[in-house]
């Protein structure tokens, strides 16, 4: 909704609002808000309210931590599992240096660049994500636990879907606050879960995925459980994904679509396709931040492993679904939902427009289960494989000038120090496995 700063005003005093969180996103994507009486509104509407921002991870040092809240009259929306008198609302903000310039490091700035570039090509990024999460229940001191009484799979309804309830209230809070709900189910995991939402063009899509996480979890703690988006919180069954479907519209139409094409692709789909298989190595410390991200990147849970696309198999990186006309897609299969998600798209987009204008064409087609392949035949047919840990990852981040370029100096070179301390901490720990498998043995 486009709402003016009077209109917003106006609709705090009818609807009683009386706290306004001013978000932002910090580099790992956790979603930071200052919190301000109604009486302070018409002062952050006119973007005065400052905040220091040396505290909070990946921002500025100490001497320059005075920083500026542009509320985003767009994205004003009342939070619904909120007390219904004296409501909460919030706006989304970008962030701005003391001098009034835009801050290098907010995410979104780094989306935006993207998408500037997108559109001074003619070109508007849609994006559908499909978040997955586990609901687990809480012990006695309401801490979150990996525990389930839920044994439902892939579809299954009530009484055995114990989280219907709760998915149910997610899916009407998230209505009332403006989101079209396409498709909610149990997913193939007990105790597991996924929303789908309407595409949106991509930076409405990035403040949705972090409005979703933030209801998601909001409303399970009302229902006495906790909602959780870690990846892979149980050993043995499938992981929680982020799938995030793409699309070009240019002049009001989808530029992926060809129906003379054998997939009903367009040549530019297909270049966008091969960009992002081109840089998917330097992106996937984006796309899959955390040491327990690439736990669910293995064999036999229906995530990929492999650079490959196909229309015919969902094993792979990209699959193409059969929708057409202005359904036409493709949609990444490795994200998962604790990517920072306006990084996330920005590199994706950068990497698809890349791939077209230098009229890539991607290679790695597969129609059958990939899983099945030799090592010999991937080799033959070029199919390399994403990057298996966190250190792989990075490492190939380091090496990628195109990704450090679409983050920025100043996020790139912070990113990659946070996460390669994430992974000398991990990597000096002693597992369960270790014990288990070494103490007695030797
Ligand atoms: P799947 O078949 O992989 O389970 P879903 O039906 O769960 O897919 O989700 C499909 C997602 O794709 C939805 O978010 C939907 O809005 C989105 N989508 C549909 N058309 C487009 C498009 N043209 N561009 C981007 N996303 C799209
Ligand atoms: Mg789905
Ligand atoms: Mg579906
Ligand atoms: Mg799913
Ligand atoms: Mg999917």
């Amino acid at each position: 909704m486009e709402y003016t700063k009077q209109e917003i005003i106006r609709l705090v005093e009818e609807e009683d609002v009386e706290f306004i969180r001013l978000q932002f996103t910090d580099m790992f994507g956790t979603l930071k808000n200052v919190a301000i009486t109604s009486s302070q509104l018409e002062k952050a509407l006119d973007n005065k309210c400052m905040f220091d921002g040396s505290s909070i991870e990946g921002f500025v040092r100490i001497e320059e931590s005075d920083m500026y809240l542009y509320p985003d009259l767009k994205s004003f929306t009342i939070f619904p599992w909120k007390p219904q008198q004296g409501k909460v609302a919030r706006l989304i903000c970008d962030v701005y240096k003391a001098d009034r310039t835009p801050f290098e490091g907010d995410p979104r700035y780094i989306l935006r660049r993207a998408i500037n570039e997108a559109s001074e090509m003619g070109y508007t990024f849609n994006v559908g994500p499909e978040c997955e999460f586990f609901l687990f229940n809480t012990d006695n001191n309401g801490a979150p636990t990996t525990e389930s009484f839920d044994m439902a799979g892939y579809f299954d309804l009530g009484p055995v879907d114990l989280g219907e309830e709760v998915r149910r209230d997610m899916v009407l809070n998230l209505e009332e606050m403006g989101f079209e709900i396409e498709a909610s189910h149990h997913e193939v995991a007990p105790a597991q879960h996924e929303i789908d939402f309407k595409y949106e063009e991509a930076m409405h899509t990035a403040d949705n995925i972090m409005t979703f996480k933030l209801a998601v979890k909001s409303i399970a703690k009302r229902h006495g459980m906790c909602a959780t988006f870690m990846p892979k919180p149980k050993f043995g069954v499938c992981g929680s994904g982020m799938h995030i479907n793409m699309s070009l519209f240019k002049d009001g139409k989808n530029a992926f679509e060809d129906s003379s094409d054998r997939h009903g692709l367009s040549k530019i789909a297909y270049h966008f396709i091969a960009g992002i298989m081109e840089h998917m190595k330097g992106m996937t410390a984006i796309t899959n931040p955390l040491v327990n991200s690439y736990k669910r990147l293995v064999p036999g849970f229906e995530a990929p492993t492999y650079i490959a696309w196909s229309a015919t198999n969902r094993s792979p990186l990209i699959r193409i679904p059969a929708a057409h006309g202005s359904s036409t897609r493709i949609e990444l299969r490795c994200p998962d939902p604790t990517g920072n998600p306006y990084l996330v798209l920005a590199v994706c987009l950068a990497a698809g427009l890349d791939g077209i204008k230098r009229e890539l064409t991607p290679k790695g087609e597969v129609c059958c289960n990939i899983f099945e392949l030799t090592e010999e035949e991937q080799k033959e047919l070029g199919i390399e494989s994403l990057p298996c840990n966190l250190m792989d990852a990075i490492t190939e981040m380091e090496k990628s000038e195109f990704v450090q370029e679409v983050l920025g100096n100043h996020t790139g070179t912070k990113y990659l120090k946070a996460k390669k301390k994430e992974w000398q901490e991990y990597i000096t720990q002693v597992s369960g496995w270790e014990i288990d498998q070494y103490l007695s043995k030797y």
